[in-house]
Order: C-alpha cells, then sequence, then structure tokens
C-alpha cells in the first residue's frame, strides 16, 4: 500500500526532525537554522524529497554562475600541475580524487594549504574539480584487470 508507506515514512521523518531541532536549540545553533529544520520537519516525506531535489537543482546553478565570473587562476592551475608532477599517487589517492568531494580532495591534496593556494571560496565551488578529476585520471595509477 503506496498511501500507508508516506504516512509511516512522513512520521519517522517529522520525529528526526523534530529530535534535530531539539538537539539544535539545546546547542545553542543559530535561529537561521534552527527555522529551516522547523520548516522541514513540517514537511511531508515525499515533501522533503522534492525539496532536497530543488535545493540540488539551486546549488548546480549556483555553482555554474559562480563559476563564470570566477575563471580559474593561472598561480593556481600551475600549483596543481606541479603537485601531480611531485607526487606519487596511489590507488587511494587517486580513487579520492575522482570522489571529488571536498573531505577527500582536503585530505589528499590540502587544496587551500599554502603549495595549492586555492581560496575557500574557489574550494567550496569546486573550481578546480574537473582539471583535479582529469589529472587525476590521467596520472593516478591504472589496474590492469
Ligand atoms: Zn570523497
Amino acid at each position: 500500500m503506496i498511501e500507508e508507506d508516506e504516512i509511516t515514512r512522513t512520521r519517522k521523518h517529522r520525529e528526526e526532525f523534530e529530535s534535530r531541532v531539539t538537539q539544535l536549540k539545546e546547542l545553542g545553533a543559530p535561529q537561521i537554522i534552527i527555522d529551516e529544520e522547523i520548516m522541514i520537519s513540517q514537511m511531508t516525506h515525499r515533501g522533503y524529497e522534492n525539496y532536497k531535489a530543488q535545493r540540488k537543482k539551486e546549488a548546480k546553478e549556483e555553482r555554474k554562475n559562480w563559476i563564470k565570473n570566477n575563471p580559474m587562476r593561472k598561480e593556481v592551475v600551475e600549483n596543481i600541475f606541479t603537485w601531480f608532477d611531485n607526487t606519487e599517487l596511489s590507488e587511494g589517492d587517486k580513487d579520492g580524487l575522482l570522489c571529488g568531494c571536498g573531505m577527500c580532495l582536503g585530505i589528499i591534496m590540502d587544496p587551500c594549504g599554502y603549495h595549492i593556494g586555492m581560496t575557500k571560496e574557489e574550494f567550496e565551488y569546486d573550481l578546480y574539480r574537473d582539471l583535479i578529476k582529469g589529472l587525476a585520471e590521467k596520472k593516478g595509477p591504472t589496474i590492469d584487470l
């Protein structure tokens, strides 16, 4: 029964977010964050799925616009090439760089650190992601299957 499922999921969703709201209040989180969680806690399960999809679309659009106005800087591009030239990538490093998430990138390359020289914004908007993925693909170890 599809409708039953949705009711159950919505009940679970609300319980989860209501307890998150309580927790955030206890931690003294900023009101703007608490307000958003309260809004989410009042959604249905399906409504929340749609909301997430919409936010993802907006974030993608935002990144596209930001990148349009913030081209890659030569200095950072050179640092990235130098880093790849001087680094022996392990299979794990390569996987992490191909993952593309900021956490893997941070651990492997320290992108906001001194030697790569990305700004926090460049890092957050993944400005050099495609370049890094391309280089990881090209220079990383290949597995013979
Ligand atoms: Zn990752």
